[in-house]
């Protein structure tokens, strides 16, 4: 079934959407983009990814297409649209569209482009996966600089994913200087003597608004947190290891380059913290 997009300012099926071969985000990945995920018709921690993108936009130095409150209009309007109970709602902002390929940012008269589509994904919250968990490898991590930005710049962490693939593993957690910095597309944490170990905040990593929430959830259940960078080697010896993202709420890894994590099954407190978690968020999802 076709969906309902949104680009800049209208409504339309998928097959008309157009974005111009002149766009800054389709030339030089000069964009952001956030995802939201949606459980029972509703955006959960709507706030967060809107306060993270005005955060993108300003340290690129792009404009904003529009306000906080039209742009949850917007979110509604296409979960209201397209019917969606359960999945995740993508939203990219460009810095436009020049009429012409130029390294140098345009003007002001040049308007970002806007655009958004949803995803179906019914079982996103029961998602059998939890269950068992995720294998991961580990790869060094060859990114920019800026990696607290969130944007398009996917090429890498896409080809991280397909070297996990093809060594039989699901996912790559990235390393830099010895340290896990996170995941392709998730922040990354082990378990310790029930100590909750994640990478710092810094610009070496995203700041992920499911880690935020899950830190916090983490702390008011009087769990212990440490924020600092830890080593594959401590991953392979830690009695649990799990990832955070807006998509996969908090997911179990088993595995780490081939060797079991703890007793190589989901643990409790990674479990734990996902059915926290999709609580919490749906007493606060709008
Ligand atoms: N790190 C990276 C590199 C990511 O791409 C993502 C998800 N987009 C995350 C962390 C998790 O962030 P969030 O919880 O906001 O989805």
């Amino acid at each position: 079934m076709s969906r309902i997009v949104y680009v800049n300012g209208q409504y339309m099926p998928e097959e008309e959407a157009k974005v111009s071969i002149f766009d800054r985000g389709f030339l030089m990945a000069d964009a952001v983009y956030e995802v939201t995920s949606v459980l029972g018709g509703k955006l959960l921690d709507f706030a967060g990814h809107a306060a993270r993108l005005k955060r993108s936009l300003s340290e690129l130095d792009m404009a904003s297409p529009c306000t906080e409150e039209e742009l949850l209009a917007i979110h509604r309007e296409l979960v209201a649209k397209n019917a969606i109970d359960e999945g995740m709602i993508y939203l990219q902002v460009t810095r436009g569209n020049p009429g012409d390929r130029d390294f140098a940012f345009p003007g002001p008269d040049v308007k970002p482009t806007l655009v958004l589509f949803t995803q179906s994904k019914p079982g996103l919250a029961d998602n059998p996966t939890a269950k068992t968990g995720i294998r991961v490898i580990s790869l060094e991590d060859i990114r920019w600089g800026r990696r607290d930005i969130k944007t398009v710049q996917l090429l890498y962490p896409s080809m991280a994913k397909m070297m996990a693939k093809q060594a039989g593993a699901d996912d790559a957690w990235m390393v830099e200087d010895g340290k896990v910095t996170e995941g392709t597309s998730n922040n990354a944490y082990i378990v310790k003597g029930g100590k909750i170990i994640t990478r710092n905040l810094s610009n070496d990593i995203l700041h992920g608004i499911t880690r935020a929430a899950v830190l916090r959830f983490a702390r008011e259940a009087q769990m212990e947190v440490e924020e600092r960078a830890f080593t594959i080697d401590e991953a392979k010896a830690a009695d649990e290891a799990f990832f955070t993202s807006a998509s996969a709420f908090v997911m179990p890894v088993v595995e780490v380059d081939g060797t079991a994590v703890g007793s190589g099954k989901p643990g409790p407190i990674a479990a734990r913290l996902r059915e926290i978690y999709i609580d919490e968020s749906l007493k606060t999802a709008i």
